[in-house]
């Protein structure tokens, strides 16, 4: 975590308290976030099995919202190294959402196009408009269209992986439709619809 010594970090935690960013965060998170519950325990960070590569663990994050420090959190890696494991979410004893929350700043970011040069948007992007054609995702399209895009010298090393899943039927050769599609759709687009005006 070699960001976590940041002076701008450091000097923005030191900042008189400003709670609006916190608040905006946990009204556009989905659900009752209690986010504003976060009494800074650091459960969350040695929990987490993917911390040692967040530039800030949760629990800093959660300091920096806190302290209003809105670009710094929004350009931060820690919501795209997030791998929605719930580990965090099950030991909080504040029972803060706090996946639920990475999804929120994920979305915040990308609107405020302040997100780090990553391929985490473009995986992201691909794996929606995946769920919106056929209702589920597809991991061999996803794989292989991520993978030949940003990282090809890595899909030959990948290949057996892909190959024992084939063949243990673990993962199809071909995209697969749910039944009732139209329904989804219907959903999706309320969805959408909702966010637009919320
Ligand atoms: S475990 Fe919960 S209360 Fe503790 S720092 Fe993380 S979010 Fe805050
Ligand atoms: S849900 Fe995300 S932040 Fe929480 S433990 Fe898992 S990877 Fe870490």
């Amino acid at each position: 975590m070699p960001q976590m010594t940041d002076e701008r970090v450091r000097a923005g935690l030191m900042r008189e308290e400003d709670l609006s960013l916190l608040h905006e965060v946990s009204m556009k998170t989905a659900g009752v976030s209690r986010l504003e519950m976060c009494i800074q325990c650091g459960t969350c960070g040695g929990s987490c099995p993917a911390a040692a590569d967040m530039d800030h663990t949760p629990r800093m994050l959660f300091a920096m919202l806190r302290a209003g420090m809105r670009e710094e959190v929004l350009r931060s890696n820690t919501p795209w190294i997030c791998v929605s494991c719930y580990h965090c979410v099950v030991r909080c004893p504040q029972e803060v959402h706090i996946a639920d929350v990475m999804y929120t700043l994920k979305s915040m970011a990308i609107r405020a196009k302040l997100y780090q040069d990553s391929t985490a948007p473009h995986f992201s992007q691909t794996f929606v408009g995946m769920v919106e054609t056929f209702g589920r995702g597809f991991e061999l399209g996803l794989a292989s269209r991520h993978y030949l895009r940003y990282f090809p010298l890595r899909l030959p090393g990948m290949a057996p992986m892909g190959f024992g899943m084939i063949t243990k039927g673990r993962m199809p050769l071909a995209p697969r439709k749910i039944k009732h599609m139209t329904q989804l759709k219907a959903i999706l687009k309320r969805a959408k619809h909702l966010e637009l005006t919320s």
